[in-house]
Formats: structure tokens, C-alpha cells, sequence
């Protein structure tokens, strides 16, 4: 994915695993990984911004 200033390649900065509704019986659990992705262009206002987030999903889907 590219910085949609700068095009620019971003990069993952900070990586995350999330769990919902993990303790809701009634709903089916979700786990994904989240990943931030930043421009580390200095010169680019998005520079160090979190641009995009990206998810990686390990059990479940987007729409459960
Ligand atoms: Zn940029």
C-alpha cells in the first residue's frame, strides 16, 4: 500500500492482536492481527501518521 500524498511505500510500524467478542457467548469470537502502517517520507505530511491499518484475520471473518 502507498501514502496516498507522497505514494510513497508505507511501512508497518506497530503490530497488534486483537480479540472481540471473546467474552459475548452470544457472538461468534474474532481474533485478527492489526498492523499500522505509517509514511516515513520526512518530507510527506503523513510523515510518522497512521495511514492505513491492515488486519490479518486468525479465527473468524470481518462480517463473523
Ligand atoms: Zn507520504
Amino acid at each position: 500500500m502507498q501514502c496516498p500524498l507522497c505514494n510513497l511505500e508505507l511501512r508497518i510500524k506497530g503490530t497488534r492482536t486483537v480479540a472481540e467478542n471473546d467474552d459475548s457467548p452470544d457472538k461468534a469470537t474474532v481474533v485478527y492481527t492489526e498492523q499500522d502502517l505509517v509514511c516515513v517520507n520526512k518530507k510527506c505530511e503523513n510523515y510518522q501518521k497512521v495511514v492505513s491499518r491492515q488486519r490479518a484475520y486468525l479465527i473468524g471473518t470481518p462480517n463473523g
